[in-house]
């Protein structure tokens, strides 16, 4: 099957990039090219001529005359003409020099498949650096260490620029994988599935070229239709966010990174950064920048093929065509929890297929053409759907009905999808062993149709182009700025409480615990106001004494709550009393905290009380090299249990925290559910937009938990609040 779509759309871009001497080389020399049949160096110059290479190779082995029957050379030197691109397989000790050859020699570009780097410890760090200042130096862009390489399947180039052994054919997908193993599964699994590829490149160690860096040249390609990428982090998240971020408006990126488990989250004081983990970071990235992520690398590999093939629809709206009952139900599931819809027919198009359809036909949507039907039957339905103004997408079951003409009706198919008007996915139910069918699966193939196996396989890959229809058409907007905050208080409240600073971290010598890095509550409840995030009026008494006289400024009923630094949840241990109606209740509260709490620094914490609120919680947690993760969710003393919370990357704009009020799983709550009023959305969502602001101008900030947050029909207000401030 070939997905390159005309002659004309290789790439024909006259501008030169920097990464063509990598991608497109004219000349490539292999730097310790081996006779020897099992060797790295002798696989990459045998892979190069048998992928039919159209440029030149240069063999560099000081002791033979030729490797594999091309002619070698002892040196870059000794070499005629100029070298757009080099292997390097030789012991990482040399590769410094040969670095500097190379810059000498005007090389352009480097792949260096030998090991021994900075995966090897400090010794192969040093290494490492050693050949980076001489590529500097001489500007020369290093791809790897420890790496495959590249592969160019452009038909008038043919690089194969790697050691593996999966030749694939001229695609529209290209592959970029951190791990050359996962890389190359992914490329086997193009292969089986006969997709066909553009490129491919694995970095290894990715000293120089970045992930970042393939991924935009690969969306500069014409050739390249659709991107998967594979990692397991990002060396510079930010720089990969904008790249990504711009990429994924031009084309699909499917991407899936590993490490997912619960097994890596750290451990961390505020429910905010127990509840974000390790890893899902990445998982925000992707979302931020429109790439479609996946769990599951066979899925995505079979979901690109309909990116290969297909046009991206321009909504939601999918009709159905079916020659069997049940295997529509299933992708009727699949495709409704995707969000697309089955819109129904109009009367234009039913008197249509009522004329066309054979009698015992069901007219609708699904379209049940029965198993009898032939081509023109398909055909007739497939027009008619092309036709309908309401219809976006079409998902077709195929079951080859051995009394049927197949072998007609997938050419009805494949003449209907060459128009391209809307995209078409397709569950083809076969029995492969047997030539007939073979056939008409060939016919499907190579008129690009996307044929899966099951039903929900199809669905979702339909479900996959819809969900990038949507990255293509979302405009999350900027990020709000309030006007009305007070930034310089802030300031003066982080800088006068010392939290943070390395003289506040000592331990003093008259307490057990080193200095928190836990602000006051004064000092949370002071800096939440300079934002203007609303608190439940609140007061600090710090003597027993001082507790009637803010009591009664706050009015009954209140909350007492004790306040100390080593009392971090403190409802646990029994340091909330809610519901005080009088003086005596709140001495009584105040006595017993007293006894159970034999702490200095006690202080007393009182609270207007405020039954009857849904309690939420917003928090944050600082990320490394990367702006801090937002979290929302239900709050409240159970909120580790429910973990009904979402997280973005701040800033967050308004529309991303409106996603996120509508995305948790109890997000029907805050809508008023049982007779219940909703909450104040508004305020909720303002809130979320003032932490974003708080946190993205005071990046010291580490973890901050406003929990609960009490929601009411006319207000919301924060009841209580804990911010870590990041040790310097
Ligand atoms: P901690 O999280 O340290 O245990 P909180 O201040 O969050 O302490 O209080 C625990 C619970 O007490 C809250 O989840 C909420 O149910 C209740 N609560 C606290 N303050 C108030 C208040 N002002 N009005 C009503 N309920 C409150
Ligand atoms: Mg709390």
């Amino acid at each position: 099957m070939n997905y390159v779509e005309t002659k004309e759309k290789k790439i024909t871009s006259k501008v030169v990039h920097e990464l063509d001497s990598l991608f497109k080389p004219k000349s490539i020399a292999i730097i310790g090219a081996s006779s020897k049949e099992l060797s790295i160096g002798n696989v990459i110059l045998k892979n190069l001529v048998h992928y039919g290479y159209t440029g030149k190779i240069y063999p560099i082995n000081p002791k033979e005359p030729e490797v594999r029957c091309v002619k070698a050379y002892p040196t870059i030197f000794d070499v005629p003409g100029e070298i757009d691109l080099a292997h390097v397989i030789i012991p990482s000790k040399f590769v410094p020099q040969i670095i500097e050859d190379c810059g000498k020699k005007g090389i352009k570009s480097v792949i260096i498949n030998s090991a021994g780097f900075s995966e090897m410890g400090e010794e192969g760090m040093a290494l490492q650096k050693a050949f980076l200042a001489k590529a500097k130096e001489y500007g020369v862009r290093i791809f790897g260490p420890n790496c495959q390489g590249i592969i160019n399947s452009d038909p008038d180039l043919r690089a194969y620029c790697d050691f593996t052994f999966t030749f694939p054919e001229p695609g529209a997908i290209s592959i970029v994988a951190l791990s050359g193993g996962v890389g190359a599964i992914i490329m086997q699994s193009m292969f089986d599935l006969d997709i066909g590829m553009r490129m491919y490149a694995s970095n290894g160690n990715a000293c120089d070229i970045s992930i970042s860096e393939v991924v935009k040249y690969y969306g500069e390609d014409e050739g390249t239709k659709a991107i998967i990428l594979y990692t397991e982090g990002f060396y510079n998240p930010r720089e990969f966010m904008k790249v990504a971020k711009e990429v994924a408006k031009k084309k699909p990126i499917l991407a899936m990174k590993a490490g997912r488990t619960e097994a890596g989250a750290k451990a961390a004081a505020s429910h905010t950064g127990s509840l974000a983990g390790v890893d899902i970071a990445t998982e925000l990235i992707f979302e931020k920048t429109g790439i479609l992520a996946f769990n599951n690398e066979e899925e995505m590999c079979q979901i690109a093929m309909a990116f290969a093939t297909q046009p991206i629809p321009k909504g939601n709206r999918v009709g159905i065509i079916t020659n069997t009952g049940g295997p529509a139900v299933i992708a009727t599931d699949e495709l409704v929890s995707a969000g697309l819809q089955l819109p129904a027919l109009s009367e234009r198009a039913k008197k249509i297929l009522k004329e066309t359809m054979l009698p015992e036909a069901s007219i609708g949507n699904p379209i049940d053409v029965v198993a009898t039907a032939g081509g023109k039957h398909f055909r007739s339905a497939l027009d008619v759907l092309m036709d309908e103004e309401t219809i976006d997408s079409i998902y077709i079951n195929f079951v080859t009905a051995p009394f049927t003409d197949v072998d007609d009706v997938a050419k009805n198919i494949i003449e209907v999808n060459k128009m391209k008007r809307k995209p078409i996915v397709c569950n083809f139910m076969t029995n492969m062993s047997l030539d007939r069918f073979k056939v008409t699966a060939k016919i499907l193939k190579d008129g690009s149709i996307p044929c899966y196996s099951f039903p929900t396989t199809a669905a979702k890959a339909l479900g996959a182009l819809y969900k990038y229809h949507k990255v293509r058409s979302r405009n999350i907007g900027e990020a709000k700025v309030f006007t009305d905050v007070n930034k310089t208080k802030a300031e003066t409240i982080l800088k006068e409480s010392g939290v943070g600073s390395s003289e506040a971290n000592l331990p003093t010598p008259n307490s057990q615990l080193p200095t928190s890095s836990f602000l006051s509550s004064g000092q949370v409840y002071n800096l939440l106001s300079a934002y203007k995030i609303p608190i439940a009026n609140w007061r600090i008494a710090d003597r027993a004494y001082d507790v009637a006289k803010a009591v009664k400024e706050i009015g009954f009923p209140v909350v007492l709550k004790a306040d100390a630094e080593s009392l971090v949840h403190k409802s646990d241990l029994g340091g909330v009393v809610v519901n005080l109606k009088n003086m005596d209740e709140v001495l009584t509260a105040v006595e017993k905290f007293q006894n159970n709490f034999q702490l200095k620094d006690l202080k007393f914490f009182i609270q207007k009380f405020l039954p009857g609120g849904r309690e939420l919680i917003a928090g944050v947690s600082a990320q490394r090299d990367l702006e801090p993760l937002i979290m929302f969710g239900i709050g409240g003393i159970y909120v580790e249990v429910l973990k009904d919370v979402v997280f973005k990357i701040a800033p967050v704009t308004e529309v991303e925290v409106k996603e996120m009020l509508s995305s948790i799983k109890a997000a029907k709550i805050l809508d008023g559910a049982r007779g219940e009023k909703g909450i104040h959305k508004e305020s909720v969502i303002e809130i979320i937009q003032r932490l974003s602001q708080l946190v993205m101008d005071f990046p010291q900030i580490e973890e901050m938990d406003l929990n609960p947050i009490m929601a009411f029909e006319d207000k919301v207000l924060v009841v209580d609040a804990r911010i870590k401030i990041k040790n310097q």
